[in-house]
């Protein structure tokens, strides 16, 4: 990770870049500011930077082994801690690094991220996550009893106010006689959660939200947005890089939707039955969330399209390629099957939740759509 790779934050940068230069880095630094404004990815391009062994005078090299090693998040000196869940079936205390895979995995998709993404990664959706006292102790033993490679050590804490105050306190103990060449940079979202003696024993550095503009223009690179989608998904993102993505994720997810949901009809219109299967089958290879997601599209495209029949566009709400669809479709949805429909697109949500197998769910779901589509 470069600070180039940083989106926004001029003033950060200018900062960070200063300390360097001056060769005055704090052994304890505070990234505080809302979720999405890029305090991980801020985070992780000063690590790199302070890892690397020939850096320019901003930038990593990006080709010593130290680089090779921090893009890997596999560097020696460098230390993630961050909130986890007590795994499945395994007594003992959690600590950041039995979730290192899964971390590195996130890392490398994107370092904007929340803590629900993060969950998900873990394999839970709702769950305490914590950073609890053994992950303060684990610390310790890395830090005190291997010596370093030279140079620098860096350990990033990633909300930090997680910590509960146990393990603050322990943390606090290392802020407050670190091991000489190490600097942590806590990031937090919600410094006011923080104790206050944590607070008083590092360098805090505020991060803004992102501005449209420059979120924009990250999108237009990254993802290959229009400009006008992009400043539209930049506003409506309020500043945070997260919310963006999720929003660039959910509108392609949307179209994907839209995609099988039309080939659904029409497979389920001309009666082709074994391609109505392999549809089954393509389905049932998704992830269930994403089944349930899909279902629930479906859901609102048989509403659409049944008050599309009634003309009176203000109650429509649909994009452009959904309007265009109903055009033609909107017909085989009327007073005679759209009770039916429905309550099937139910018995199949239903069915998914329960874990029935997919295939069978999405397949039989098909089928009676042959039959309820004639009507
Ligand atoms: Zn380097």
């Amino acid at each position: 990770m470069f600070f180039k790779d940083v989106i926004g934050q001029a003033d950060v940068k200018a900062r960070l870049w200063q300390m360097l230069r001056e060769e005055r880095v704090p052994h304890a630094l505070l990234f505080a500011g809302p979720e999405g404004s890029g305090k991980l990815a801020m985070a992780l391009a000063f690590a790199s930077r302070l890892l690397c062994k020939s850096p320019g005078v901003e930038e990593s090299c990006g080709h010593c082994q130290a680089c090779h090693q921090s893009a890997r998040l596999i560097h020696p000196d460098l230390h993630f801690v961050f909130p986890v869940i007590r795994p499945a079936g395994k007594s003992g205390a959690a600590v950041s690094d039995m979730f290192l895979p899964q971390w590195r995995e996130q890392m490398a998709t994107t370092p904007y991220f929340s803590r629900q993404t993060w969950l998900a990664r873990m394999g839970v959706e709702n769950q305490q996550s914590f950073i609890g006292v053994a992950e303060a102790n684990s610390l310790i033993t890395k830090l005190f009893t291997v010596s370093s490679q030279g140079g620098y050590r860096v350990v990033i804490v990633w909300l930090a106010e997680q910590m509960n105050e146990e393990t603050a306190n322990k943390l606090l103990k290392i802020l407050e006689e670190p091991p000489a060449g190490t600097v942590f940079i806590l990031t937090t979202n919600h410094p006011e959660k923080m104790l206050a003696t944590i607070l008083s024993r590092t360098q805090r550095i505020d991060f803004k939200p992102i501005p449209s503009e420059e979120m924009a223009e990250a999108l237009m690179q990254r993802h290959g947005l229009q400009a006008d989608d992009a400043l539209a998904v930049a506003r409506s993102a309020a500043g945070s890089y997260v919310k963006a993505l999720e929003e660039v994720t959910n509108a392609a997810d949307a179209a994907c939707f839209f995609d099988q949901f039309v080939l659904l009809m029409r497979l389920c219109y001309m009666r082709k039955v074994k391609d109505l299967f392999e549809w089954s089958v393509q389905l049932s290879q998704w992830g269930r969330e994403r089944q349930k997601a899909f279902l629930e599209y479906a859901q609102r495209m048989v509403r659409e399209n049944f008050i599309y029949n009634f003309g009176r566009r203000e109650l429509n709400f649909q994009n452009k390629k959904e309007a265009d669809f109903s055009v033609r479709f909107a017909r085989f949805i009327n007073e005679r099957n759209v009770m039916g429909i429905a309550a099937e697109i139910s018995s199949a949500q239903r069915d998914i939740e329960q874990n029935v197998n997919p295939r069978m769910v999405f397949f039989d779901f098909a089928l009676k759509m042959i039959m309820l589509l004639i009507r």
